[in-house]
C-alpha cells in the first residue's frame, strides 16, 4: 500500500507546487472563505495550508487518507464533476512522501487530528482548533531521496507556489489568500496577499486582477462578457498596446480550473493576429465556462490540458469576443 502510494505520488505530487495546489483545492472545495499557506525552504521542509472551511469529522480523518476514499462524488456521475478533487488520491499520496498532521474540525464536535509518517497512518487524536482544517506536510520527499534532488533551488520552488496560487486566487476573488515564508523564522514574512472580495464577478475579478497583474493591466483591460452555444467566456483582456513577449501572463480557465492548452492560445493569437506580431502576447485573465460533460480538464492529474467535444465552439467564442470588444474599444 506505501509501495502503491509512492508511485502515485509522482503523478500527482511532482514538487512542492503540486502539493500546494491540491491542498488549497481541497480547502476551496470545503468552501472555505479564507486560506493561508505557510511554506517552508520553497515547500520542502514545511507547507501548512490552513481554512475556515466546512472541515472533517473525526471519524472520517483515516478515511481522507486512504487510497481512492473521496467524500465528492458517489462514483455514479463522473463526466458531471463540479469540484476540483474527485480521485481521493492527493492525500494518501502526499503523505506516502512526507509527514502529514491534518487538524479539523467540523461544527458541533471537537477538533481532531492524525498523523501519518512515511504512510505510517497514527490514531485520531483530541486537538485544539476553532475551525476549518489544517494540513501540514513536512519533509516532502526525504523518503525519496531521487524524486528530492529533482527539485530546483528553493526560490525556484517557492516561485513556482506562487504562480500556483495566483492562479487559484484569479479563480476565486471571493476569497482570501495569504502566503507566509517561514525560511527566516517561524513568524514568517507575507510574500502575497489577496484579501477577500466583494461585489458583482466583475467588480470582484477587477480588484483581484489589480491585486495579482497589478494596476497598469487593470487600467488596459477590457471586460469580456459573451456567449455561444452554452459556452461563456468571462474576464478581462488586455488592449494590444499592454503586451508581452511571453504567453506567461496569459491566464486561461476552464470551469475554474487554470489550464494551458494549445487551442486557446492560438484563439488569443488569432484574436490579436490585427494587432500584434507573433512574438507579442496580450495579457488576459479569461474563464470558460461550459457543461462538464463537454469538457474534459483531467486528461492527467497534475497538468492542465483540456480536451473539448467540440473545440471549434471554444475557439470561435474567444476570436469574436475578443475581436468585438477590441473594435468596441476602437481598434
Ligand atoms: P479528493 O479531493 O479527490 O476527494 P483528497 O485526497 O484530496 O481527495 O482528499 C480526500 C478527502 O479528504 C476529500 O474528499 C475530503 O472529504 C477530505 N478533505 C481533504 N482536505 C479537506 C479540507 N481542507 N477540508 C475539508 N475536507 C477535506
Ligand atoms: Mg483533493
Amino acid at each position: 500500500e506505501v509501495a502503491v502510494n509512492r508511485i502515485a505520488a509522482g503523478e500527482v505530487v511532482e514538487r512542492p507546487a503540486s502539493a500546494v495546489k491540491e491542498l488549497i483545492e481541497n480547502a476551496l472545495d470545503a468552501g472555505a472563505t479564507r486560506i493561508e499557506l505557510c511554506v517552508k525552504d520553497g515547500g520542502k521542509t514545511l507547507i501548512r495550508v490552513t481554512d475556515d472551511g466546512h472541515g472533517i469529522p473525526a471519524q472520517d480523518l483515516p478515511l481522507a487518507l486512504s487510497r481512492h476514499a473521496t467524500s465528492k462524488i458517489d462514483g455514479t456521475d463522473l463526466l458531471n464533476i463540479h469540484t476540483f478533487g474527485f480521485r481521493g488520491e492527493a492525500l494518501p499520496s502526499m503523505a506516502a512522501v512526507g509527514r502529514m498532521t491534518i487538524t479539523s474540525r467540523i461544527a458541533g464536535q471537537d477538533a481532531a487530528q492524525i498523523v501519518v509518517d512515511g504512510g505510517a497512518m497514527g490514531a485520531v487524536t483530541p486537538a485544539a482548533l476553532t475551525k476549518g482544517t489544517v494540513v501540514e506536510l513536512r519533509n516532502l520527499f526525504y523518503a525519496t531521496p531521487a524524486r528530492l534532488k529533482f527539485l530546483r533551488t528553493d526560490r525556484a520552488e517557492m516561485g513556482a507556489i506562487a504562480d500556483v496560487v495566483k492562479k487559484l486566487a484569479m479563480a476565486e476573488p471571493y476569497v482570501g489568500f495569504t502566503i507566509r515564508d517561514l525560511s527566516r523564522d517561524d513568524k514568517g514574512r507575507v510574500t502575497f496577499r489577496a484579501d477577500a472580495q466583494s461585489g458583482d464577478m466583475f467588480d470582484a475579478l477587477s480588484g483581484r486582477l489589480r491585486s495579482i497583474l497589478g494596476a497598469e493591466f487593470a487600467d488596459n483591460a477590457l471586460a469580456i462578457d459573451a456567449e455561444r452555444d452554452g459556452v461563456t467566456l468571462t474576464g478581462y483582456a488586455a488592449l494590444p498596446t499592454y503586451s508581452r513577449g511571453n504567453s506567461i501572463s496569459q491566464f486561461l480557465f476552464v470551469n475554474g480550473r487554470p489550464v494551458r492548452d494549445k487551442l486557446l492560445v492560438g484563439a488569443l493569437r488569432g484574436a490579436y493576429s490585427d494587432f500584434l506580431s507573433r512574438d507579442r502576447h496580450p495579457v488576459v485573465a479569461l474563464f470558460l465556462e461550459l457543461e462538464p460533460t463537454k469538457v474534459d480538464v483531467n486528461v492527467h492529474p497534475a497538468k492542465a490540458e483540456v480536451r473539448f467535444r467540440d473545440p471549434g465552439t471554444a475557439r470561435g467564442l474567444i476570436v469574436s469576443a475578443l475581436k468585438h470588444a477590441l473594435a468596441d474599444a476602437g481598434h
